[in-house]
């Protein structure tokens, strides 16, 4: 099948029973844990309200643990809502939540970062087939036409460490990748289109920091790039603080990104932050042999100092 085809193919990736199955387990091991009080919270996913949509729920009653649900509208990395930014969900004590393969990337960076500990969160992990990409129509199954680019060629679809499995994995088919192709795009330009290309994207950054707030990994409590006092960003959306802003957020981010894409899902500019991600990532995986969020690792390459680390750059 040529990848055009693939992409136009409109036909359902996986059966139905497939998401009822992974519901069903969710709901099992939510009521069981809440009941036998393993965990005050749950932290999974609702019907959101229209149909065919999915929203974050937090859960701490066993009689409603049949309002959880997986299906491909479960966009969220609900790792977010284990960070500091959420303080008043870690103070109700053990939680379980909910996580596809690429949310366990952000749990295991959290855990290296010493923003979790191991043992106060009970993982219920998703056997993952994937999830629909923006601008999916509501109503329709997963198809190869509408799967997020992520889940193309996403790697972790079987999650390891997880305290509960949710689902068996379907068989799928291959799948062209598309993140792959953007990034040969990318490496192929010449340095002056490629600064071209991002000044461009940047220019339309509105400065909303929606891809900030949704990150798990922008924790901090006081963003460097809100201070005025000294100023170290301009706050206003003009272009060079665009530019700062946007160079602050890529080395803030490289090697700690998990790849979830919910930065990129959540720019309402369509500035295609997680081709910024994927980039950072490859360098830092050629240049150090790291990729964040396979285990908990206390730094990433870009926090700690080796003496073989490469000198040249230094004139
Ligand atoms: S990237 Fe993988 S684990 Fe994440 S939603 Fe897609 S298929 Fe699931
Ligand atoms: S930078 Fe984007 S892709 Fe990376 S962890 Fe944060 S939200 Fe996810
Ligand atoms: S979400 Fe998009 S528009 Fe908003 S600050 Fe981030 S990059 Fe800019």
């Amino acid at each position: 099948m040529t990848n055009t085809a693939q992409q136009l193919d409109t036909t359902p990736l996986v059966d139905t029973g497939y998401y009822a199955a992974v519901t069903e387990a969710i709901r099992a091991e939510a009521a069981r844990l809440l009941t036998d009080g393993t965990v005050a919270a749950v932290i999974g996913y609702q019907a959101g309200k229209r149909k065919g949509t999915a929203m974050p729920a937090i859960i701490t009653d066993p009689a409603r643990a049949n309002d959880l649900i997986f299906s491909p509208a479960c966009v969220n990395n609900l790792a977010l809502y284990l960070t500091k930014a959420k303080k008043d969900i870690r103070k109700t004590g053990k939680v379980a939540i909910v996580a596809k393969g690429c949310d366990m990337r952000a749990l295991a960076g959290l855990m290296g970062e010493s923003q979790l500990k191991r043992e106060d969160v009970h993982i219920i992990a998703v056997a993952c087939a994937g999830v629909k990409g923006s601008g999916a129509a509501t109503g329709e199954p997963l198809t190869t036409a509408n799967i997020a680019k992520k889940c193309r060629e996403c790697t972790v679809r079987e999650p390891k460490g997880a305290d509960s499995v949710a689902g068996s994995l379907p068989s799928l088919p291959e799948l062209s990748p598309v993140e792959a192709e953007e990034l040969a795009r990318l490496e192929a330009m010449t340095p002056r289109e490629r600064w071209s290309f991002w000044k461009e994207h940047f220019s339309r950054c509105v400065r909303c920091l929606a891809c900030r707030s949704i990150c798990p990994f922008c924790y901090c409590e006081q963003c460097m790039c809100d201070r005025n006092r000294p100023q170290a960003v301009e706050t206003s959306p003009r272009p060079a603080g665009n530019m700062a802003w946007h160079i602050v957020r890529a080395m803030h981010l490289s090697g700690r990104c998990a790849g979830c894409a919910e930065c990129e899902r959540a720019c309402p500019m369509d500035i295609p932050l997680n081709l910024l991600n994927r980039k950072m990532a490859k360098e830092l995986k050629e240049l150090y042999g790291h990729e964040a969020g396979l285990e908990p690792k206390e730094k990433g390459p870009l926090a700690e100092y080796r003496e073989d680390d490469d000198q040249s750059f230094i004139k």
